[in-house]
């Protein structure tokens, strides 16, 4: 009878340690991906213009090192084809010739903060309010951003272009 009991306590136990190791490579695996890919969109830009790579860089080294926020870089520097398809795909988004992406002035960024189990992701859908309050919206001031969430016609806080 304790046998059995011991044995399954130890069944417990080496589920819980697989579970907590699985989640901690997918956590780590999720870091990995999204600093791989902020690079490689910061790079991107770098290539067109060093000055708004300078800038970019600033301004997301400032949100991870004031804010309790990560960046993830959701989209930076855009062919003019990508550009086409995205306003095919909703008539608000900006045109070729008016889109900052397309000159690599402009980057739509997710926040995300780790809690003690999950990420909480801070995204598109999330309002005004919710972006101002992480101060994110005040450090993109410092450099003289346009933020996306002070459109009047269109809801687009992810995004923050050079003038
Ligand atoms: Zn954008």
């Amino acid at each position: 009878m304790k046998k059995i009991k011991l044995k399954r306590i130890k069944l417990i136990g080496a589920i819980l340690v697989v579970t907590f190791c699985i989640w901690m490579l997918v956590g780590i695996g999720i870091w990995i991906n999204v600093k791989i890919t902020n690079w490689r969109r910061l790079s991107e830009i770098e290539r067109i213009s060093e000055a708004s790579y300078q800038t970019f860089s600033k301004f997301i080294d400032d949100i991870e090192s004031q804010t309790d926020w990560s960046v993830e870089i959701i989209s930076g520097l855009r062919s003019r084809e990508r550009q086409k398809e995205l306003l095919k795909e909703n008539s608000k988004n900006a045109s070729v010739d008016k889109s900052r992406h397309v000159l690599g002035r402009a980057i739509d960024i997710n926040l995300y903060q780790k809690n003690w189990l999950w990420r909480v992701w801070l995204k598109k859908y999330n309002s005004k309010k919710d972006w101002k309050n992480t101060g994110v919206v005040r450090i993109s001031e410092k450099y003289g951003l346009l933020w996306g969430g002070s459109y009047h016609n269109y809801h687009d806080p992810v995004h923050f272009e050079i003038r």
